[in-house]
């Protein structure tokens, strides 16, 4: 009887150790996961959770904001691939911001417009200036004729 709990204690022990190694490594990972996640769209910051494990029928992993009141989440789950499938994926969706993308574009554009505009105000000022001067020398002559 007291050897069946000694064993029954130290399997409990074993597992115990077993499970909080898993929960610090599953942890160590996600602190490092996390470090590839963009803000929220809220400006809040974004964390990733697991839930169910490479044992349990499904799993998932959800990134969601953790700003108060802001319930933005991306969810991705698998029941025949691994975890890390789940949070690489979860992770590119989180990631990927089309609006902002659309945006950064119209402003790539709009500064090489605007570069090509400010070029052709140059030259345009450097046409003027000739055209400004020539007109003097021409005012000049025209009064040297004249007087
Ligand atoms: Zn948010």
């Amino acid at each position: 009887m007291r050897t069946l709990a000694i064993k029954r204690t130290t399997q409990n022990l074993i597992q115990t150790g077993i499970d909080v190694l898993f929960v610090a490594e599953q942890q160590k990972g996600i602190v490092d996961m996390n470090e590839q996640l963009k803000l929220c769209q809220c400006g809040g910051k974004a964390e990733l959770r697991h839930k169910g494990n490479e044992y349990t029928k499904k799993r998932s992993s959800i990134i969601g904001c953790t700003a108060f009141g802001c319930t933005i989440q991306q969810v991705v789950s698998t029941m025949h691939r691994s975890l890390e499938w789940c949070d690489e994926k979860a992770i590119e969706k989180w990631n990927r911001r089309p609006i902002e993308d659309a945006l950064n574009k119209q402003v790539t554009d709009y500064q090489i417009a605007n570069e090509l505009l400010t070029a052709k105000l140059a030259a345009l000022n450097a046409k003027l200036t000739r055209i400004t001067i020539d007109k003097r020398k021409l005012a000049n002559k025209l009064q040297e004729h004249v007087s």
